[in-house]
C-alpha cells in the first residue's frame, strides 16, 4: 500500500542585512575587509539574500557592494536605493559584478512620511514607485520594493502602494515595520488584509522587516510567516537601526524549534550560527549581552543545582534545543553559590579529584563560601580549593 505523501514544507527565505541595516546602527560600522568577511561568513550560514550596503550612501559602501558582488556567489547580492535614478543606478553599477543581483527599493508611504520627509501627496508616490521600479527593473535580476513605514500606512493606499510596484516589475514586496511599532496580532491582520485584497500578489514573494523598539522584532516577523510572508529580513545578533532588527538566530531557532507551530523551513545551516554571531562580534568590537537568546553565553549555562541536576541526567529537562547544533558547544554547567553536588561532583572529576560522599559535602561547603565573594567559579579557583582540601585530607591520615 502506497505511503501517504506528506507536501514538503514551504520555505521562508532569509534576506540578512546585517552588512546594511545593522551597519548603519551606530558602533557597527565595517569596512570592505570586514563586510567580505562577514559576507563569506553569511553564505556559509545559508542566507538566501545579502544585502550588502547602500551603494549610493557613501564611496566606502559603494565599495562594498561591489567587492562583496564580486566575491560571493552563490546568494543573490543586493543593494538599497532610494526611489530615485541615481540611487538605482549607483546600486546596478555596485551590483554589477555579482551572478544574481537584486535592486531594493524603497518609498516612505506613511501619512508621517509623506507630509513631514517626502512632502508628497499620494498620488506622486505611487508615480514615483511606479517609474522607479520599473527603472530598477531593466537595471537589475530582480527588484524588490519596500514601503518604508507600511505598518503605520492607511491599509488602503498600503495596498495600492503595493499594487503598483507588482505591476512595475518588483517580485518581492517588503511590508517593514520601519519603527517597531506594531504588535504580532496587527501584523498578522495587516499580512492577512494584503494577502486577501493586493492584485498580483499571488505571483510575488510577501517579506516582513521588524525593529526591535518595543522588543517585537521576531515575535511580530514569526507572525507575519503565519500570515504568508515568504521572505524574512533579519540580522545576525539582532543588530541594525536603534534597538534592531529582527535577529536571524532567533527566528531559524523558534521555526526550527516549534516546527509543530509554524509548519515551514529555512535553509540555514543551524551549526553556522554560534561562528557567525562570533565574527560579528569580533569584526565589530561590540558583544552580545549575557542572557541574549541562542548566543549569550548564558544561552546553554545552568547554574541552580536542581536545573544541573536535571541537565545531567537529560538535557532535555532545561534546554529546548542543543548547543551543538547551533555550534555554541557544550551546555555549560557553572559552579556558584546556586550551583549543586552533581556538577560540582563532574567539574572535580574531570580537574583529576574523584570526591567522595563525606569529600563531596565538604568541597560544596567551600565552594559557596568562595561563592559568596565571587561572581563564578573559574577552572583555577577551584582546582586550589580541591588541592587544599585534599592536602588537609592527607595530613589527616587518610589514603
Ligand atoms: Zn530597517
Amino acid at each position: 500500500m502506497a505511503g501517504r505523501v506528506e507536501a514538503a514544507p514551504e520555505r521562508v527565505r532569509i534576506f540578512d542585512t546585517t552588512l546594511r541595516d545593522g551597519e548603519q546602527a551606530p558602533g557597527f560600522s565595517m569596512d570592505t575587509a570586514a563586510k567580505l568577511q562577514m559576507a563569506a561568513c553569511l553564505r556559509e550560514l545559508g542566507a538566501d539574500v545579502i544585502e550588502a550596503g547602500f551603494a549610493a550612501a557613501s564611496p566606502g559602501d559603494f565599495e562594498a557592494v561591489r567587492a562583496v558582488a564580486a566575491a560571493v556567489e552563490g546568494p543573490t547580492i543586493c543593494s538599497l536605493a532610494r526611489a530615485n535614478e541615481a540611487d538605482i543606478t549607483a546600486a546596478a553599477r555596485a551590483l554589477a559584478p555579482a551572478k544574481a543581483k537584486r535592486i531594493h527599493v524603497f518609498l516612505g508611504t506613511s501619512p508621517i512620511h509623506r507630509q513631514a520627509k517626502l512632502r508628497m501627496e499620494k498620488e506622486a508616490v505611487l508615480e514615483a514607485i511606479e517609474t522607479n521600479v520599473r527603472f530598477a527593473c531593466e537595471a537589475a535580476d530582480e527588484v524588490e520594493f519596500s514601503a518604508e513605514d507600511a505598518l503605520r500606512t492607511e491599509p488602503e493606499f498600503l495596498a495600492q502602494a503595493l499594487e503598483t510596484a507588482i505591476a512595475a516589475g518588483a517580485t518581492t514586496i517588503n511590508v517593514p515595520d520601519t519603527v517597531g511599532y506594531t504588535t504580532p496580532d496587527e501584523i498578522f491582520r495587516i499580512f492577512s488584509y494584503l494577502k486577501a485584497t493586493v492584485r498580483g500578489v499571488e505571483g510575488v514573494t510577501l517579506s516582513a522587516h521588524c525593529h526591535d523598539d518595543l522588543g517585537l522584532a521576531v515575535a511580530n516577523s514569526l507572525a507575519a510567516v503565519q500570515a504568508g510572508a515568504r521572505q524574512v529580513e533579519c540580522t545576525v545578533n539582532g543588530i541594525g537601526e536603534r534597538a534592531g532588527n529582527c535577529a536571524v538566530e532567533e527566528l531559524v531557532m523558534a521555526i526550527a524549534t516549534r516546527a509543530d507551530l509554524f509548519g515551514v523551513e529555512t535553509s540555514v545551516n543551524r551549526r553556522m550560527i554560534g561562528p557567525a554571531s562570533r565574527l560579528l562580534c569580533e569584526l565589530t568590537g561590540q558583544p552580545v549581552a549575557a542572557n541574549k537568546a541562542i548566543v549569550g553565553a548564558n544561552a546553554f549555562a545552568h547554574e541552580a543545582g536542581i536545573h544541573q541536576h536535571g541537565v545531567l541526567s537529560d538535557p532535555r529537562t532545561y534546554e529546548i534545543m542543543r548547543p551543538c547544533e547551533v555550534g555554541m558547544g557544550e551546555s555549560r554547567l557553572v559552579l556558584g553559590k546556586h550551583s549543586g553536588r552533581h556538577a560540582l561532583r563532574k567539574r572535580a572529576l574531570a580537574l583529576g579529584f574523584e570526591l567522595h560522599d563525606n569529600q563531596l559535602a565538604v568541597a560544596c561547603q567551600e565552594v559557596k563560601r568562595f561563592a559568596d565573594t565571587a561572581r563564578s567559579i573559574a577552572d583555577a579557583d577551584l582546582l586550589r580549593i580541591l588541592s587544599r582540601l585534599a592536602a588537609r585530607h592527607e595530613e589527616a591520615g587518610h589514603v
